[in-house]
């Protein structure tokens, strides 16, 4: 009988903290989709690691607006389905990106793919992030890009790829197709996606208006160094404050 006891405080202890996850990334897709960091609406996902074997992620035929925490679906490594009816793995076309980066990447707990405009034109036209504010400074020069010939990461060996070109950073775009969002938490995603499509339409603007680049690579390369030096006072808190601030804006 004793016995039994540890084993039903840890599933409620697993079922709470699966519930609080359900409902950050139900918030999270919702505030994603109000900031155009989900693109149109219609593809992409967002996923978060529960434990070794399972990805709990948005399929793709429910809407980013109207999903339910019940709606999430929990997928294994291998992109299949471990929470229902199988035959379904369909709903999540490109899995491997979020099991692939999961199975390279220990610190990542959290991904997002999706097809936001600014970023995607951005990479399609080859530009290059300049640190023409803050948030272009924290992208510029670790913003890598696949180029695959924009087709589907629709296996392991794709997604291999993705995690390779994504190395310990914490964002990389397709060319011709989309952007990848990943890190420690869901916080740390919704700020970076949001911050990310951002400059991109700051970097397409500067397009428009003048010719690229717009610095002399003595000006980016001093305000970048200046980057260096003060970043180590950022980081998870600022961004848990960022996430708090997206969700009264967004909710
Ligand atoms: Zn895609």
């Amino acid at each position: 009988m004793n016995s039994k006891t540890p084993c039903t405080e840890i599933d409620l202890e697993r079922g709470l903290r699966e519930s609080g996850i359900r409902e950050e990334l139900v918030q999270a897709c919702k505030v994603l989709y109000a900031v155009k960091a989900a693109g149109d609406g219609l593809g992409g996902h967002l996923s978060f690691r529960l434990d070794e074997k399972r990805i709990l992620i948005k399929p793709r035929p429910v809407s980013w607006r109207g999903l339910k925490p019940e709606d999430l679906i929990v997928i294994d490594g291998n992109g299949k389905r471990v929470d229902g009816a199988a035959g379904e793995r369909s709903a999540v076309r490109e899995w491997p990106i979020h099991a692939q980066i999961y199975a390279a990447r220990p610190d990542v707990q959290c991904v997002l793919h999706a097809h936001p405009s600014a970023s995607t034109l951005m990479a399609a036209l080859g530009i290059a992030v300049e640190p023409l504010d803050q948030d272009c400074a924290a992208f510029a020069g670790r913003l890598p890009m696949l180029d695959n010939g924009a087709v589907s990461i629709a296996t392991p060996e794709l997604g291999d790829e993705v995690a390779r070109v994504l190395g310990k950073g914490g964002a990389v775009l397709l060319k011709n197709h989309g952007s990848i969002v990943a890190g420690a938490d869901v916080a740390y995603v919704c700020v970076t996606a949001y911050r990310l499509e951002k400059v991109a339409e700051t970097m397409l603007r500067a397009a428009t208006l003048t010719k690229l680049p717009v610095m002399s690579p003595e000006t980016s390369a001093a305000i970048l160094q200046a980057r260096e030096a003060v970043e180590p006072g950022a980081g998870s808190k600022m961004n848990q404050e960022r996430w708090q601030m997206m969700r009264d804006y967004y909710l």
